[in-house]
């Protein structure tokens, strides 16, 4: 992949210069690292960080990985591989209502298939953000201690009302000179369960008056009676997402904090956190630094969370690995490789304007990565029987074949030859079309791998479809023997031997969407389903395909690259998923 990873250092030049001028600068060196997150007294007492930086990828774990998150997965690993540094995987599992160990599971399973690895002999930097709840509540109530932090038992009402808008300052809350003490102690009555769901709230002393809304004394702890996945009831206050978040980073030594553009609004408050926190000796320094990326859309794909969960529920497509949807365990299934993930994610680099990138980049990259790897095989979509008159029933004959037009170290195989053949139905025309080179009365052809053959006619049933093509094949034309190529024809045909053809499923994915911005304008976003996403056929292939193992991946010749279902394929009889078509067709009227 050397086009992209030339492309990559422009590509991603703007994270990558922030990281070349810090590393220049020395910004990290002096970070130590205790083996684990802590806080800063932890951190200390260890030695110096042997990670140049750390970055983070921090899913909630409430959902499947999509291509978007492929895009931050590929940027935060990417930039830990290059910077001899670290990228941790950690699950933001701070809201106790909404995680799931099934996403768990599947997100670590996603990570991996992309190839990435947060473990070593050294370090394994899998964490949960739960485990650092009492470390939050520390650094809470040394906000409170600072005078930084207040209890407001203002009711949610109140408390919007007083925010103010875009326009007018806020007001500040009749609780927010609360002495110390007091708030120390109605805290410390939050954390006993003393007071119901939204009795009390802890807010951050700001300034209600900010220009920045986000300033205005931001809820930082509230009450939430739930049992959490991981810390059971121990709880019943919970971090906000926006104090927890920071916190989580500097706890796990991350440098670089990078995230989507919806957080930029929440970077003064990232760092007036992390500032307050390290000035209070909690935190070391230097603290994290938040960078914001534009997120990846894609034409022709919805990846809103929301959608996709409608999608499946709605029964729209088969789950959420369908080999249609945009996550990673349907990528998987799809065919779409690692690497070609690796490839886009370089290719589109990363930056701060909003972009809407076009599927045909997605799909180009599956491609280049596919025609480097994938072996050829043959395969018959749409099979019409061509029966050589003057080919002895009964016998057959092996052709050899090259696995990769230009990787002779991937080997040969043999296909067998024989009087009765698969082609394709769009490989005859009864009366030509004007520069038709394939099979017609009369006409010669090359079967490929085999002979020239002359068609001399068809059957036809009764309403007039042709059932079989008829031809004689030129005994001294077999290719890789002297003279083969001393009759000249145009038509190149590729075929497979009905005896010996293993008939299989065969499912032609599509684009799930029709339109490239599903559900813009006032439309609903189903509207705008393709109702030819998938084709099931059932196709005639070379018998070597009978052995693909499942995920393995081939060019089915001139129909483009097909991938063995993982689910679905049992031993010796493998179904096939079509990843990508050969070349961009969408719209063209090929299918
Ligand atoms: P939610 O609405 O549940 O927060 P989310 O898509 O933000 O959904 P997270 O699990 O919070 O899901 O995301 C993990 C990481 O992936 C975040 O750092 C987020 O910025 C990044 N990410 C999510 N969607 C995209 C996208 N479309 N492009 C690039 N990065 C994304
Ligand atoms: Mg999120």
């Amino acid at each position: 992949m050397s086009a992209g990873d030339s492309s990559a250092a422009t590509a991603t030049n703007f994270i990558r210069n922030i990281v070349d001028a810090d590393l220049a600068a020395g910004k990290h060196v002096q970070r130590r690292w205790s083996g684990k997150p802590g806080l800063a007294a932890q951190q200390l007492a260890g030695p110096l960080d042997p990670a140049k930086i750390r970055t983070r990828f921090p899913p909630e774990p409430n959902g499947y990985l999509h291509f978007g998150h492929a895009k931050s997965i590929c940027l935060n690993f990417g930039l830990a591989r290059d910077y001899a540094g670290r990228c941790h995987l950690r699950f933001d599992d701070t809201n106790p209502e909404k995680e799931e160990k099934e996403y768990v599971d599947s997100i670590v399973d996603a990570v991996r298939w992309l190839g990435f690895s947060w473990s070593d002999d050294k370090e394994n930097n899998l964490y949960y953000a739960s485990d650092y709840f009492d470390w939050m509540f520390a650094c809470a109530e040394y906000l409170i201690e600072a005078g930084l932090a207040y209890v407001d038992s203002q009711s949610a009402d109140e408390m919007r009302a007083n925010r103010g808008t875009l326009t007018e300052p806020g007001k500040d809350s009749p609780y927010r000179s609360r002495s110390v003490e007091e708030n120390r102690a109605l805290f410390h009555r939050m954390r006993d369960g003393e007071f119901p769901d939204g009795a009390h709230i802890l807010r951050a002393k700001i300034d209600m008056a900010s220009p920045n809304i986000n300033l205005r004394d931001p809820a930082i702890y509230r009450i939430r009676h739930a049992t959490h996945h991981n810390t059971g009831d121990k709880w019943c206050v919970y971090p906000m997402y926006t104090f927890a978040h920071p916190i989580e980073d500097a706890l796990e030594n991350i440098t670089h904090s990078i995230c989507t553009l919806e957080f930029e609004d929440q970077r003064p408050f990232y760092d007036w956190l992390l500032d307050h926190l390290a000035e209070g000796g909690l935190l070391q320094r230097p603290v994290p630094q938040q960078i914001e990326f534009s997120r990846l859309n894609l034409t022709y794909v919805v990846l809103s969370k929301r959608k996709l969960i409608q999608l499946v529920e709605e029964k729209h497509v088969s789950g959420w690995d369908d080999p249609r949807m945009p996550t990673l365990v349907g990528a998987r299934r799809r065919g779409y490789t690692p690497e070609g993930f690796h490839l886009f994610a370089e290719r589109i680099g990363v930056s701060k304007a909003d972009s809407l990138i076009d599927y045909v980049l997605f799909e180009d990259a599956m491609r280049e990565v596919l025609n480097e790897s994938a072996e050829r095989r043959v395969a018959v979509l749409a099979p019409l029987k061509l029966i050589i008159d003057n080919y002895p029933a009964g016998q057959s004959e092996e052709c050899v074949v090259h696995n990769h037009p230009f990787k002779p170290e991937l080997g040969t195989r043999v296909m067998p030859f024989s009087r009765e053949l698969w082609i394709e139905r769009e490989d005859f025309m009864e009366e030509p079309s004007k520069g038709y080179r394939r099979l017609f009365p009369g006409n010669m052809a090359r079967l490929r791998h085999g002979y020239v053959v002359k068609c001399i006619g068809c059957d036809k049933d009764a309403s007039g479809n042709v059932t079989a093509v008829h031809c004689e094949y030129l005994p001294d034309t077999k290719s890789g023997t002297p003279g083969a190529d001393s009759v000249k024809v145009k038509g190149n045909l590729h075929w497979v031997s009905v005896e010996h053809a293993y008939p299989a499923e065969v499912r032609l994915y599509d684009r799930l969407f029709a339109s490239p911005s599903p559900g813009s304008g006032d439309r609903n976003f189903l509207d705008d389903l393709n109702p030819d996403s998938v084709k099931l056929i059932t196709a005639q292939l070379e018998p070597a395909l009978k052995a693909a193992k499942p995920e393995e991946r081939f060019q089915f010749e001139r129909h483009g690259y097909f991938v063995a279902d993982r689910f679905d394929s049992k031993d010796g009889s493998p179904v096939f998923n079509r990843t990508v078509t050969l070349k961009d067709s969408w719209g063209k009227g090929a299918k």
